[in-house]
């Protein structure tokens, strides 16, 4: 049965399942997708008495990526999310939900490398001590000859990092890595990225911290390091966050709908006057609105429009990326597997890419101490051989994977349950940002009551804070009629938890780049 509710009303008296909408001049917001940024701009418009319907396309739950996914009473995220910003405004706003649920969690992580741990950002000492008198060698001797004989003008991330550090140490610390999470090898990957985000290696300072270890300074290019030890946690998961924003809109009286897939967004005389939703067994209902927040992906946004946009726009829509991602929980019957919060595994004989143990980011992640959940990540594209191989495959894989990592016995792995997560990571190919630019400049112009917000809504490589001020400034500007730029956030933050030893102090948030074509 559907509920069809005639957008056409919505100038005067607008209606929908649940009754009268808004009067007159008031304003309704329609939030599409209950992710961070959503239900941010929903928490916000909702404090400045703004009446919000957010819907959402999981059954299920809120707090899109940054979910929590609970199986017989082990928790886990996807990925593992730290609670992390420059912003006071989002640290507060996360005390605010929260409060004493929100911890402080010490950190820990590691890379991994036949059979060793490396320091987590990697300390060049460590490094060298790690692999071994001869290794350490080989890999000093590799980068003097890099130095001596550089690969002149160089076009990709694989010469540019091999120009720095030497063959070596490039294979071992950035190949494997880095081409099991963007799927594109190193040699397809633009230099730009590496020499924007990682400084040379300085023998000089190798040589200083080797000395004196205690030494640390601060400022432009170093580790600031109380900032990168500690990160704050929800006590059961990032999606509690969003379970408890989830809680308070309801509290007023404007619950989120879930299991609401966006299939149409209905515009008419230049504005989105609804959307139209389905659910999986069909229904539809329409929800009207004056002013609409798309934290969906952009490459569906366009694709829903109705009636759609211009050609030259679905195109450059379409033709936006994304990396896929499966996490595998295992569940261990051990109390301590290892003391990371995860572990980068950049051993190139086995496919994870990460390994999250949930319990050392809140021991209420797991139910018995005496167990562990150990997420296991996989990143892929969506329909490849990863993708599609049945759940149990993917259990025995990782089960194999962790006995040969030596990380524990397969034998002492008695349950797993696999999460696939479409669009977790939007890609920046080499033309993402001129696909953006059409569909942000048509959608600015053609249809001006539609906002966008957060990651894959903005096709920016987003943590939660920053998906949260996008969500923020969209909200000011409707409740308020401020003209706040929400593609301005991002520009002047600096990551923290991406500083390595030695690299650059950033200006946003950067992912690798294919190299362009050849002129
Ligand atoms: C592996 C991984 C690790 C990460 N680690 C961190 C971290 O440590 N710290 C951190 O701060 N951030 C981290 N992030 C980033 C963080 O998850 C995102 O910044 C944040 O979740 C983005 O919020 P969003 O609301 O913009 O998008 P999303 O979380 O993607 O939410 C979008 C919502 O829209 C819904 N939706 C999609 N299509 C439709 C449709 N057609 N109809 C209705 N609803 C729809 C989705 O189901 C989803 O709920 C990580 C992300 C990943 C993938």
């Amino acid at each position: 049965m559907a509920t069809l509710i005639n957008p056409h009303e919505f100038r005067g008296f607008a209606v929908n399942s649940r009754g009268p909408l808004a009067e007159g001049g008031r304003k309704h917001v329609v939030v599409m997708g209950a992710g961070p940024a959503g239900l941010t701009a929903a928490y916000e418009l909702l404090k400045r008495n703004v009446p919000v319907t957010v819907v959402e396309k999981d059954h299920t739950q809120v707090g899109g990526l940054a979910r929590t996914v609970e199986y017989k009473g082990y928790r886990f995220d996807i990925g593992g999310h730290r609670f992390f910003s420059k912003n006071g405004e989002v640290e507060d706003l996360w005390t605010e939900i929260l409060g004493a649920d929100m911890l402080t969690r010490g950190r820990l992580s590691r890379i991994y490398y036949r059979g060793r741990f490396f320091a987590y950002p990697i300390k060049a000492v460590n490094a060298l001590w790690n692999l071994g008198p001869l290794e350490a060698m080989l890999c000093l001797a590799s980068y003097v000859r890099a130095r001596l004989q550089p690969v002149k003008n160089p076009r990709t991330l694989e010469e540019w990092v091999r120009n720095q550090f030497g063959w070596r140490l490039f294979s071992i610390f950035f190949k494997t890595y880095t081409e099991k999470v963007w799927g594109i090898s190193t040699k397809e990957l633009s230099a730009d990225w590496a020499a924007q985000r990682i400084k040379s290696l300085d023998l000089w300072v190798v040589i200083r911290s080797a000395l004196l270890p205690g030494h640390s300074r601060r400022g432009r290019g170093e580790i600031v390091t109380t900032l990168i030890d500690s990160f704050r946690y929800p006590r059961l998961g990032p999606g509690q966050m969003w379970e408890r924003v989830a809680s308070i809109s309801e509290a007023k009286g404007h619950p989120v709908l879930l299991g609401r897939a966006v299939a149409h967004v209905n515009h008419e005389d230049g504005r989105v006057v609804s959307v139209t939703t389905t659910t999986e067994d069909g229904h539809a209902e329409t929800h009207a609105g004056s002013d609409f927040v798309s934290s969906i992906p952009i490459r569906e946004l366009v694709a829903k429009l109705d009636p759609p946009a211009p050609e030259y726009v679905r195109k450059a829509a379409s033709s936006l990326g994304y990396r896929d991602f499966i996490s595998i929980a295992l569940m261990i019957d051990r109390a301590n597997v290892f003391p990371d919060n995860w572990i980068y595994i950049h051993d190139p004989s086995v496919r994870v890419g990460r390994i999250q143990n949930f319990k050392n980011w809140s021991p209420d992640m797991v139910p018995d101490q005496g167990k562990t959940c150990l997420g296991l990540e996989y990143f892929c594209f969506e329909g490849d051989g990863l993708w599609t191989m049945p759940d149990r495959e993917l259990i025995k894989l990782a089960t194999s994977e962790l006995a040969r990592l030596g990380i524990c016995f397969a034998g002492e792995v008695f349950d797993g349950v696999v999460v696939r997560q479409e669009k977790a990571y939007p890609v920046y190919d080499d033309s993402y940002q001129a696909n953006v630019a059409v569909v942000r400049d048509y959608l600015a112009s053609s249809l001006p009551n539609l906002h966008l917000a957060g990651r894959n809504g903005m096709h920016k490589y987003n943590n939660q804070d920053h998906s949260m001020m996008t969500a923020l400034l969209v909200a000011r500007n409707i409740a308020s009629g401020s003209r706040l730029d929400p593609w301005k956030v991002n520009a002047d933050a600096v990551y923290h938890e991406d500083i390595r030893l030695g690299e650059r102090d950033l200006s946003g948030r950067q992912v690798p780049e294919r190299v362009p074509a050849k002129a």
